[in-house]
């Protein structure tokens, strides 16, 4: 039935073990989070949300908007809004959301906003830098810090984070043991000020891996939900969440010498079948998979792309694929792997799945 578009499928199983596989890393009093940031990972947030809501402790997005979309679906788990900005922060109090208060400028805006509306023990969180240099205070900030927080009745640090640099990376190993010892001793410090103990939080989905001595009161799963670990032993005990799918819209018949596509990128050498496909670089094919780097599958026979990818279309090779109009076409599943494909396009498995187009319809199996 979906045999004739464009889609992206999702295997609720395959998200629901994946996360079974994590917890069964962790011990039973740590909390689990899941990062459903860029659309869940270009899946969607959503539903991924609504498939494993009860089975965690908390969600994270990256902006308020993301975080509103969730509570507009009656998402109910605890979201923390990993990167909000100096304008979000009404829409964060008036819909529920827990912000991430990273630099002074945010936290004093942030409390001056919860004494004018008079709230109580609003929930934030504070994350520390530690070595990413990307967002959060520093160790040499916790006294400042504390003694704005101390005796606020407007709002409760629920949790203080940090980000590891490094966590997929065991040439890294010194400096992710060194950011993790730096991060408890920021907690123990700001504790100590604060006069109680906040939940701590440092690993993502390699640190859960990699490190389990720093999984303190709670870890964050992002990408190892959608069945990917950096790591081919670990990937290995993951199922596939999300395949793409298309389908071929026109064959056509190359004779020698004629050329395809854009800029004649290719000018054929014999005759030739081409497949035409509807999905092209804005869904999230990479146009240097052009040019027959990459390849989509048929009947699990390579097709490999010919030419430029277009915007909303790309051609593939199927000379010596036997197959017809209206059939379909993998682009990823759990054979033709998204990684192979990031490999292809010298990126990560994190930009091939976000980059998957909003127009492609999402289903969930
Ligand atoms: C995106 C993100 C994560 C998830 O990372 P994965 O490598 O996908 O597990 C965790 N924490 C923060 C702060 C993030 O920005």
């Amino acid at each position: 039935m979906n045999n004739n578009l464009t889609v992206l499928e999702i295997n609720s199983a395959a998200v629901k073990h994946n996360l079974q596989y994590f917890k069964s890393k962790i011990q039973e009093n740590t909390k689990i989070l899941v990062v459903v940031k860029a659309f869940g990972y270009g899946s969607n947030a959503i539903e991924i949300a609504k498939i494993i809501q009860n089975d965690v402790a908390y969600f994270a997005v990256a902006y308020t908007h993301e975080g509103i979309a969730l509570k507009n679906a009656k998402i109910k788990t605890p979201i923390l809004v990993l990167h909000p900005q100096m304008t979000d922060l009404d829409c964060i109090i008036k819909y529920g959301l827990e912000p991430n208060l990273y630099s002074t400028r945010i936290l004093k805006a942030f409390l001056t906003l919860a004494d004018a509306q008079n709230l109580i023990d609003n929930s934030i969180h504070i994350e520390f830098n530690t070595g990413l240099n990307r967002l959060g205070f520093l160790e040499n900030d916790i006294k400042n810090i504390s003694s704005i927080l101390k005796e606020k009745k407007t709002v409760k640090v629920n949790s203080i984070f940090s980000h590891l640099v490094a966590s997929e990376d065991k040439n890294e190993r010194e400096f992710s043991i060194k950011q993790i010892a730096k991060f408890e001793n920021i907690a123990n410090a700001f504790e100590k000020h604060l006069g109680f103990k906040p939940m701590m939080h440092i690993t993502n989905t390699s640190g859960i891996i990699n490190y389990s001595q720093a999984h303190f009161d709670m870890v964050r799963l992002g990408i190892g939900l959608y069945g990917f670990a950096n790591d081919k032993k670990e990937t290995s005990q993951l199922k596939n969440v999300m395949s793409l799918k298309s389908v071929i819209s026109q064959i056509h018949q190359i004779e020698k010498g004629e050329s395809i596509g854009y800029n004649r990128a290719l000018i054929a050498n014999n005759f030739m079948k081409t497949a035409t496909i509807p999905i092209g670089h804005s869904d999230g094919i990479h146009r240097n998979l052009g040019k027959g780097k990459g390849f989509v599958t048929i009947n699990n026979q390579k097709a490999f792309i010919v030419g430029n990818v277009c915007m909303d279309m790309t051609m593939i090779d199927i000379t010596h694929i036997d197959c017809k109009e209206g059939d379909q076409v993998i682009i990823f599943n759990n054979q033709n792997t998204v990684e192979e494909l990031a490999k292809i396009s010298h990126t990560i498995s994190y930009e091939v799945l976000t980059a998957i187009s909003q127009r492609v319809k999402r289903i969930v199996k």
